[in-house]
């Protein structure tokens, strides 16, 4: 569907960043009189417009509902739908399309497993491991979980830079623990833990790995053959798709043996008042009336991201953090919240004496558009003893001179209260 061939230049290493950005239709305006920078990626990035315009056709052009109709429009969505399933299958390397289910969102793949899985495999006494880095997300399903079943929830500590204590996560683990979900890349830091180690060691007790990828893949490989993980997790809306999309993806045999998530539609093979059978992997957990239009939609996205190459991607978002975290550090009062060495594009940071609040307000009066608050991690906040953060984070699409501009306005900002 989509012509993306003048960003071929990108085979280079170097993203073409004005053709990128015409792309992008919502780039293209003022907030409070000033060009809009958008710097809160990490909450949601911005849609390019083939996105936008297979919304619209299928609105217009292919409507219908799927994977029951007789008609050509029934077969044309599915075929659409499906195709999107097999992109997300080569994006993420699985194994097979039926190993990648849709659900709304992470949070809703994470309660997912936490519902099935968790309702099928975990016991009084049980352990489940997650860390100080979770988004709420991935702590609450498995709070509620353990709550319960009886079972206890551990976490593993961070050290002072943001980045994961892993010997304390050495000791954690033992024969107890059944599950350890962990993110990939923080959402409120940025840092980007060693999962593929992570994955073997809990692999050495039986323990099932669950990786959050909400802030992973959008910005890095990942591959859930090489990384051997038993679940991933992620939203579309962060990976330039759009909103009430998510995909889990499972091992074979435990998204066989796990039991259906709701009840309903599609999910069932046969249906009779005295049993019902259910349906073969991925429409098991896929009851009712999906996302049709938006998954479809997704399939662009992916194409996107894919044109792109994740190397590029990588290194274009490097560049912007590696600049601003240079040039922050010069200005008076600013604090940098998470120091570690490896991070996906995102910059958190208090200024002295201004509340994150405020921070963010003054930014949007200068068309500046970032995150303020707890990012939906207060264990974390809690663990640098404070109430939030600002946090810039970046896309593929932000360039050198909005960082420059994001600077400027920091240091005035600064200097207002100092
Ligand atoms: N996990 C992480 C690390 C996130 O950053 C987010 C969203 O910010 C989520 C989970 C939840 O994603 P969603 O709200 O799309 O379900």
């Amino acid at each position: 569907m989509s012509d993306l061939e003048p960003l071929n230049s990108i085979n280079s290493g170097i993203i073409a960043e004005d053709k990128i950005r015409a792309l992008f239709p919502i780039l293209h305006q003022e907030v409070n009189g000033k060009p809009l920078v958008y710097f809160d990626n990490a909450a949601t990035t911005q849609k390019p417009i083939q996105v936008i315009d297979a919304l619209k056709k299928y609105y217009e052009v292919d409507n219908s509902n799927i994977h029951r109709g007789a008609h050509t429009l029934a077969s044309r969505a599915t075929d659409y739908f499906e195709q999107t399933r097999n992109l997300v299958k080569q994006f993420i390397n699985a194994p097979s399309t039926e190993q990648v289910i849709f659900t709304k969102g992470t949070t809703d793949s994470i309660n997912l497993v936490a519902s099935t899985f968790g309702r099928k495999f975990i016991a009084e006494g049980d352990e489940i491991i997650i860390s100080t880095l979770e988004h709420h997300s991935n702590i609450v399903p498995w709070q509620m979980l353990c709550e319960e079943k009886g079972a206890i929830l551990k976490i593993i500590p961070i050290h002072d830079n943001g980045e994961l204590d892993l010997e304390a996560y050495k000791n954690l683990l033992s024969n107890k623990t059944k599950l350890v979900a962990v993110v990939h890349a923080s959402n409120a830091l940025g840092t980007i833990n060693p999962v593929k180690e992570m994955i073997e060691q809990a692999h050495e007790f039986g323990a099932k790995f669950l990786l959050d990828g909400a802030q992973s893949t959008a910005h890095l490989d990942v591959d859930v053959q090489d990384l051997d993980c038993d679940f991933l997790a992620f939203s579309a809306h962060k990976v330039y798709g759009p909103t009430g999309v998510g995909i889990l993806y499972g091992k074979w045999e435990l998204l066989e043996s796990m039991p259906p998530y709701q009840g309903g539609g599609e999910m069932i093979k046969e249906v009779t008042f005295a049993k019902t059978t259910y349906n073969d992997i991925p429409y098991k957990f896929e009851a009712g009336t999906p996302n049709i239009a938006d998954v479809i939609a997704f399939g662009e996205a992916i194409r996107f991201v894919n044109q792109l190459g994740k190397a590029a991607i990588r290194k274009h978002e490097n560049q912007l953090l590696e600049h601003a975290r240079e040039r922050c550090a010069t200005i008076k009062g600013f604090i940098p919240i998470g120091t570690a060495r490896d991070k996906v594009s995102v910059l958190s940071f208090g200024i002295n004496n201004i509340h994150p609040f405020d921070v963010g307000m003054m930014l949007d009066a200068s068309g500046i558009a970032v995150r303020t608050g707890h990012h939906c991690t207060q264990p974390l906040m809690e663990r640098f003893k404070i109430e939030g953060t600002v946090r810039a984070s970046f896309a593929v699409y932000n360039t050198i001179e909005e960082v420059d501009r994001l600077v400027e306005s920091l240091t005035k900002i600064s200097k207002r209260k100092n």
